[in-house]
């Protein structure tokens, strides 16, 4: 497959170059220059298509599409207790197949190719993944110490999770204050064994921070030896925001990856996590959307350009968290989180995820190949998607999804919501 004469970029890049790239099976090909290639063409960009690496939603929960807009405007433990425990303690498993086809079709529209999902009922979560095409990390999320659930963790890995193919199986522990410690540890030592990866929340909000201090009576850090997330093959840390700043450096060289969620820790209030501190540290620094209810958006654009810009609002910087930096979080660094090691950059060999972006609008007059990256975080959205690929296959292309029904997904998840409020 031919795309023809357009301008590709990716974190490793210094400006983005025009040319002819081929996409063999699910794979990129070769990177040929502009309009020398000697085969039809998929598509003619004419130097206005914009190629990028997908985008990885690194931390989220799909289905929770369905709750979209509940509790609003309420402290994070509120809104849990209170709007969202009840509604998911309804939750089925059609639930949870059309919430995520449902995130899906907002996901897709927006040029995520791979995105990480800790809900339950995942085995749904899995068959609307694999209906749609994308890639994905999925995991179970685990509360209490109840062996049973971490068995039904255990179950999803064996059935679901393919090395080689587009759906990873993790373990994925809810959190510190909803998974006591020694549960914990064997969670981290079954994902060992397993050689699977691990999500779970860390340092979310400053009352978890207090509760790991006060309650359990633990330093936060050394908690993550503790319960073995240096010895699984790679975790994510979602959140991270109140983490210490003088103890960042501890998790440097790590498999530990930071997922940042800027929109959902502003809307909940939980703060700013200190992304400038971890990316001078050295740690890996992924973005994600969180879920719906607490975002609202599935959207990374948006994730980019929030935490481009509130990073250095809030450290009267203008030169921190730059926009190569924030394209890196938002491709390759969140394919590294979740385990992929040939996604997230535009190589030949590497996976033919990849999202194209219409530059003929408004908003992108004046562009060139060297300040593309900053046009689109700063000026880009994710209305100029106009196409998206996961493994060479076209999953969304020109407003239409080419493996998902939007009529059928919109009408089902409307009853889902229905029956979710109900009684
Ligand atoms: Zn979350």
């Amino acid at each position: 497959m031919l795309l023809k004469d357009v301008l590709i970029l990716d974190s490793s890049m210094d400006a983005a170059q025009a040319c002819d790239l081929i996409v063999s099976g699910t794979t990129v090909d070769s990177i040929l220059p502009p309009r020398s290639a000697d085969m039809p063409e998929e598509i003619d960009g004419k130097g206005s298509i914009a190629v990028l690496p997908g985008f990885v939603n690194a931390h989220g929960h799909a289905a929770m599409t369905l709750l979209r807009g509940l509790g609003e405007e309420a402290p994070l433990m509120e809104w849990l207790q209170k709007r969202i425990w009840p509604v998911e303690a309804r939750l089925r498993p059609e639930h949870v197949f059309w919430g995520t086809q449902l995130a899906l079709l907002e996901m897709l529209s927006g040029g995520i190719t791979c995105f990480a999902d800790m809900y339950f009922f995942m085995d749904q979560a899995a068959e609307a993944a694999r209906l749609a095409g994308i890639r994905c990390a999925l995991s179970r999320g685990l509360v209490g110490s109840d062996e049973k659930k971490l068995e039904e963790g255990v179950d999803l890995v064996r059935r679901y999770h393919d090395p080689s193919g587009l759906i990873r199986v993790q373990l994925g522990p809810h959190a510190i204050y909803t998974v006591p410690p020694e549960a914990f540890s064997e969670i981290s030592k079954t994902a060992k064994d397993l050689g699977v990866g691990i999500q779970t929340h860390w340092l979310e909000t400053e009352w978890e921070s207090g509760f790991i201090r006060h309650e359990l009576k633990k330093d936060p850090v050394s908690l993550l030896a503790e319960v073995g997330l240096f010895d699984v093959p790679f975790a994510v840390l979602a959140h991270g925001v109140w983490f210490p700043e003088d103890r960042i450096h501890e998790l440097a060289g790590s498999r530990m990856s930071v997922v940042h969620n800027p929109k959902s820790n502003l809307k909940l209030g939980s703060g700013i996590a200190p992304v400038p501190r971890f990316l001078e540290e050295g740690v890996r620094v992924a973005l994600g959307t969180d879920g719906a209810a607490s975002n609202n958006r599935l959207d990374i654009w948006d994730e980019m350009r929030t935490c481009s810009l509130i990073h250095k609002g809030s450290h009267r910087d203008p030169c921190t968290v730059r926009a190569s930096e924030v394209l890196r979080m938002a491709t390759v660094e969140g394919a590294r989180a979740l385990g992929f090691t040939d996604v997230g950059l535009i190589r030949p060999g590497w996976q033919a995820d990849l999202v194209l972006v219409d530059l003929d609008r408004p908003h992108y007059v004046g562009l060139t190949a060297e300040n593309l990256c900053t046009a689109l975080v700063y000026s880009g959205s994710s209305a100029d998607v106009a196409g998206t690929l996961v493994a060479g296959k076209w999953l969304y292309r020109d407003g239409d999804h080419k493996t998902l029904e939007t009529g059928t997904i919109l009408r089902k998840a409307r009853d889902c919501r229905k029956e979710l409020l109900e009684d």
